[in-house]
């Protein structure tokens, strides 16, 4: 790097934002350019969830049930198809700065229709923190020999002070404990290759838990990592929406959305955890759980080790389910505040440790998997086929509707597609379980059933709908040429097109201080243009970002010349 790049990049370095909102990385509204992240925080961010145990625990369950080759080969699946969605999500993410339930509401669903799978996404997080909690109470099992009930109810009652109080306290500490489990993970694995089974031992395990290749094995194996994919994806999409792009303040490259949907997740957790779980697995004679092998191998500093990894893990699930239970009731302007619902969050979480979501994992991913499929088919199609390959929907598709004002409740291009994909899943589902129709095949292929029958009726609906639907009225243009602007609400920086004229507030507003309005009538829908931005006050142009605006509007109109073919006309946004 040349020295005046570099000194560019410091100085573009810091965010400018100092309220609630900004330190609280924007979590419920669109980031704006004034508030991204370097690739190199964004995969950190990641890595800290994909050293989950549940990625060692998992390839090992499938590989007694299904056998080791078809687990190795369904690794190689789950990093392709992983890294492809990530880069659709990640790039759609950054591109936009709104969240994977922002998204949802804008990409064919509408303001309520969007409410189901923002449900959805939660037991999503509900699933992994059990998961997660169980092996931390199978390591304090071990460690102190008392009954797992007792130890679940612990770790239980160990997440409620944590999750008020821990995460921002722990997030200072993500690189440290990053370390620290790599250094252990190590220091783990040296102790088996030298005191351990020899390698022809292992070679007999492995041998003893070979399955035929391919057929039912391997769409068992398949069919449960479908189950893990969604959740990944809709993550990404939650962090990387704090990536810096080319119309950012902090600047960024160009293969940063490769990178970060390869490396974290699909490299590291699947392919690196994967084989290492597999070892541990016949390592340590059979063993799935690394809450119980680690301490039965390297004793108090396997119990540390398991302690520090998933209580740093458990605080992510907890804080993003705690996010879509937020998301989910403002909805109806219920908005008590994140620590209600992070608490809430534990308590179901902790329940459903005594459903034991660990013993049946593959199941219970196999039917959540379908609902999420559902889901993922809808945006999939809208954002690749309706508004990529046809250009429908706002600003030729460019645009992701999400605001409340300007969003239908439900938007039947998607709406339809998700209640129908979703049935005919679980109808294929409940069928393949109940011995009919084709028995387990149908069981293991319904959420791709559910993938295709929602991106196909999403595809011919959106193509007839030519994009009317996806708002409730024309995009009112912010009249002034400033990119972001202090919401006069809040005082929190925001993206110019974060903002509406409200006729209730007589004033321009962010997204969220629209959500919380509660006895407004909506009367903006009835309104036309032009009253509503008569009766609405404009933000005063702030001291502060003054200079911020200058290097935006230089920076989009150089990505803006980008897309353009030399000599051709510079358009506007
Ligand atoms: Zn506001």
């Amino acid at each position: 790097m040349t020295s005046k790049r570099k000194a560019e990049n410091e100085a573009l370095e810091h965010r400018i934002g100092s309220g609630r909102v900004a330190r609280e990385d924007y979590a419920l509204r669109k980031v704006p350019p004034t508030w991204r992240y370097r690739r190199a925080s964004i995969i950190l961010t990641l890595l800290g969830g994909a050293t989950a145990g549940v990625f060692l625990a998992f390839p090992a369950q499938l590989a007694g049930e299904f056998g080791v080759y078809n687990v190795i080969i369904g690794i190689a699946y789950v990093l392709i198809i992983q890294t492809l969605l990530n880069f659709v999500f990640v790039k759609t993410a950054s591109r936009t700065g709104l969240s994977s339930d922002l998204m949802s509401r804008g990409l064919a669903l509408g303001f309520d229709g969007s409410a189901w799978t923002t449900l959805i996404y939660w037991v999503g997080w509900v699933t992994i923190f059990a998961t997660e909690g169980q092996i931390l109470a199978s390591a304090v099992t071990a460690q102190y020999g008392i009954p797992d009930s007792v130890s679940k109810l612990i770790v239980g009652i160990l997440f409620v002070p944590l999750v008020l109080y821990g995460l921002g306290f722990l997030a200072n500490f993500q690189k440290w404990t990053l370390y620290l489990y790599v250094l252990g993970m190590i220091g783990l694995i040296a102790k088996l290759l030298f005191t351990g089974p020899s390698i022809g031992s292992l070679a007999t395990f492995y041998g003893s838990h070979t399955l035929p290749v391919g057929g039912l094995g391997l769409l068992g194996v398949l069919a449960a990592y479908n189950g893990l994919l969604p959740n990944v994806v809709f993550g990404h999409a939650d962090v990387a929406r704090l990536l810096a792009n080319k119309e950012s303040l902090t600047a960024s490259g160009r293969r940063d959305v490769l990178w970060i949907s390869l490396l974290p997740y699909s490299f590291f957790a699947y392919v690196v955890f994967g084989l290492v779980g597999l070892y541990l697995w016949a390592a340590t004679g059979g063993s799935t759980n690394p809450g119980t092998y680690f301490v039965g191998t390297i004793g108090i500093f396997g119990f540390l080790l398991i302690i520090l990894t998933q209580v740093r893990i458990n605080l992510i699930n907890a804080y993003s389910g705690s996010l879509s239970l937020a998301n989910f009731f403002s909805r109806v302007h219920f908005t008590p505040g994140r620590p209600t619902w992070a608490v809430i969050m534990v308590v179901v979480g902790t329940a459903a440790m005594y459903l034991d979501i660990l013993g049946n994992l593959g199941t219970v991913l196999t039917f959540e998997g379908i609902f999420l499929f559902a889901w993922i088919g809808v945006i999939l199609a809208d954002l690749v086929l309706v508004r990529g390959r046809h250009g429908y929907g706002p600003e030729s598709g460019q645009f992701i509707e999400y605001r409340r004002s300007m969003l239908p409740r439900w938007n039947h291009v998607g709406v339809i597609p998700l209640t129908i994909s979703t049935a005919t899943g679980l109808i294929v589902a409940f069928g393949g379980e109940n011995g009919i129709l084709g028995g387990k095949v149908a069981l293991d292929l319904s959420s791709w059933v559910a993938l295709a029958v929602a991106a196909l009726l999403t595809w011919v609906l959106g193509v007839r709908d030519r994009g009317r639907s996806y708002a409730i009225r024309p995009l009112i243009a912010w009249p002034r040429s400033d990119i972001v602007v202090e919401c006069p609400l809040d005082n929190e920086v925001v993206s110019t097109d974060d903002l509406f004229p409200c006729p209730y507030h007589k004033s321009w507003i962010c997204s969220e201080d629209c959500m919380s309005t509660r006895d407004c009538n909506e009367q903006c829908k009835s309104m036309g243009e032009e009253a509503l931005l008569q009766i609405a006050a404009m933000p005063p142009r702030s001291e502060a970002l003054v200079a911020p605006n200058k290097e935006l509007s230089a920076k989009r109109q150089r990505a803006n010349a980008d897309l353009l073919p030399p000599g051709g006309s510079h358009g506007t946004r």
